[in-house]
């Protein structure tokens, strides 16, 4: 499967822990070329092993992605090392912290919004000429698949409600995107997780996930490996050349839109 994910060149936001990790390497197995990323200097030691086993076929990108100039920096780093980018998972972001309604302020709703928003809006940004050229030099379809999420569609849990409306705003915006870009034969898809165990959870006590696991139908979280695959899934042209515009929920039946 994913036949044709062999010598795609991928850059993965936000790779060095979590989802964006199990992308990677998922990616990796495909024969993918491939961009880890994530915001510390130096390339940390959990993604150490697999850079030696790559070679060639991997490298770490720095980039703290709420600046807009390190997004650009960042895109054309990939490129300059790839020679073109035919995939680009916008998978970065994170919760930032739990504020209530009355206590929000400028600073916060700043810092949610550029880690999710301003991170994929100027990411995608910066690799849509590289796409398009991508499509032109292999016929394929390129691709952006963004990382969405439940809370996006129903609201997040206490506390998280810029963070939701930032994946409620990233599941529109491609949805524009797919109108603006599709006569370029660039896909626009995203991957919406439920609760998927990564440190995005480590904030909440054994109690609290025990409830949450009390919510999904399947009776527990998600592992960064069940989600991976559908990344895949439409990453690939073979698989999903016809599937643009989507929002594709990996959630064990937590919410059913
Ligand atoms: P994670 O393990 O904390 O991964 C977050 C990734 O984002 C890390 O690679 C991190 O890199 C990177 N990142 C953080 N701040 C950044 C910045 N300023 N600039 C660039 N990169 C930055 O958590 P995760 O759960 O895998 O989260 C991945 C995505 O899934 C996020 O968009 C999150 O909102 C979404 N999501 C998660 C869940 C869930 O249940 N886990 C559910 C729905 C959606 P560094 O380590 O270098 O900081």
């Amino acid at each position: 499967m994913f036949k044709d994910l062999k010598g795609r060149r991928v850059l993965v936001t936000g790779s060095t822990s979590g989802i964006g990790l199990a992308v990677a390497r998922h990616l990796r197995a495909a024969g993918a070329l491939v961009g880890f990323h994530g915001h510390t200097a130096e390339a940390p030691e959990t993604i150490a092993a697999d850079l030696a086993e790559a070679g060639e076929n991997a490298a770490f990108f720095s980039a703290d992605l709420t600046r807009t100039e390190n997004c650009r920096t960042l895109v054309e780093s990939f490129v300059a090392r790839f020679g073109g980018l035919d995939v680009l998972v916008s998978n970065a972001g994170g919760l930032v912290g739990r504020r209530g309604l009355e206590v929000l302020d400028d600073e916060f709703y700043d810092k949610v919004m550029d880690l999710n928003a301003r991170s994929a809006l100027m990411t995608t940004r910066f690799a849509i000429p590289h796409l398009r050229a991508s499509v032109q030099a292999t016929g394929q379809t390129s691709a952006v698949i963004s990382t969405g999420s439940i809370a996006g569609r129903e609201g997040g849990g206490p506390g998280s409600s810029v963070y939701a409306a930032s994946k409620a705003w990233l599941h529109a915006a491609q949805r524009n995107w797919v109108k603006e870009f599709t006569k370029d034969r660039i896909r626009f898809n995203v991957v919406a997780p439920g609760s998927i165990v990564t440190a995005f959870h480590d904030d909440k006590d054994q109690a609290t996930l025990d409830r949450i696991s009390g919510t999904i139908p399947m009776g527990r979280f998600g592992t960064t490996d069940e989600v991976a695959p559908a990344y895949l899934f439409l990453a690939s042209h073979a698989c999903s050349g016809y599937i643009t515009g989507q929002i594709l929920d990996v959630n064990g039946g937590q919410i059913c839109p």
